[in-house]
């Protein structure tokens, strides 16, 4: 009499399915809301490129993004879609949009070369807002005009120094908007700096450009798409109960700081201004 012996596994099964294990890290129910979220990303920059690549690889259904420039040679040390040949070829948006489809096939981007400002409204049909914008005029553009929703949509702003990344995880009017922490002299400075670097082009040649390598995006990168997903596998809920997915609660209101020097992460909350400079922000406070 022959032995027989048992049936092997077959781990090839799972092998073949791109999403098995983001399906096990996330359950079957999460990647599914995933799969059919819509996000808008605002900046196609380093910080862009990091987060469509994450959230691409994660399934998200589709990533509007939006930014007005041309991919430059200097933006090739950090940016994992753009090309040489793209230097002055080719818009930021339309080089991720026709890259990250060749590793992310469940996402479609929907590319918008342009400024949050002189973008279509229609890009702001979505779930949640991704901020890698590098200038604080379009932040406190963009936090304005997310006022003109009800409800505003979540915000999640990502911003770095040479050796530290700062992600703020914002939901008005629950929590403090974009601009609650930002002083009125500085409103006035940011508004009043962007007249005078669109007047006078000397100022445009002479900004600082900003040192910045890719393990510093990637870091601030990863805690936004981070605290992307777990505001989108929670965001119904909490809109219907109030409460976060368990386990699954995001940072809301709050800032998540890495210093990469001393190692050191810290997280606090961010205070709702009440005399906030954005006047919608004081407004929908009172009528939350
Ligand atoms: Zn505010």
């Amino acid at each position: 009499m022959t032995k027989e012996s048992p049936t092997p596994i077959e781990l090839s099964f799972f092998e073949r399915d791109q999403h098995d294990r983001t399906r096990r890290w996330l359950g079957a129910n999460n990647l599914e809301t995933i799969q059919q979220s819509t996000v808008l990303m605002v900046g196609a920059g380093a910080v862009g490129n990091e987060v469509c690549k994450n959230l691409g690889l994660l399934g998200v259904g589709k990533i509007i993004l939006v930014d007005p420039d041309k991919v430059a040679a200097s933006n090739l040390n950090r940016c994992i879609f753009f090309r040489p040949g793209d230097h002055e070829a080719k818009f930021k948006v339309e080089a991720v949009a026709e890259r990250l489809p060749e590793l992310a096939t469940n996402t479609v981007v929907e590319p918008h070369a342009a400024t949050i400002q002189q973008a279509p409204d229609s890009v702001w049909d979505t779930q949640l807002v991704l901020v890698g914008v590098d200038n604080h005029y379009a932040r406190y553009l963009l936090n304005a005009k997310n006022f003109s929703f009800n409800p505003p949509h979540p915000l999640i702003n990502g911003a770095m120094g040479k050796d530290f990344v700062s992600v703020e995880v914002l939901a008005p009017p629950h929590t403090a908007c974009l601009v609650c922490s930002w002083s009125k002299d500085f409103v006035d400075h940011v508004v009043a700096n962007e007249v005078r670097t669109r007047c006078d082009p000397f100022f445009v040649d002479t900004v600082p450009r900003f040192p910045m390598i890719s393990f510093v995006t990637s870091v601030v990168g990863a805690v936004m798409a981070w605290e992307a997903v777990r505001v989108l596998v929670g965001l119904k809920q909490w809109r219907e109960t109030g409460q976060w997915q368990d386990g699954l609660e995001p940072a809301l209101g709050r800032f998540i700081k890495y210093d990469l020097n001393r190692h050191q992460a810290a997280s606090g909350q961010i205070m709702v201004n009440p005399r906030c400079s954005e006047t919608f922000c004081r407004d929908k406070r009172k009528h939350k």
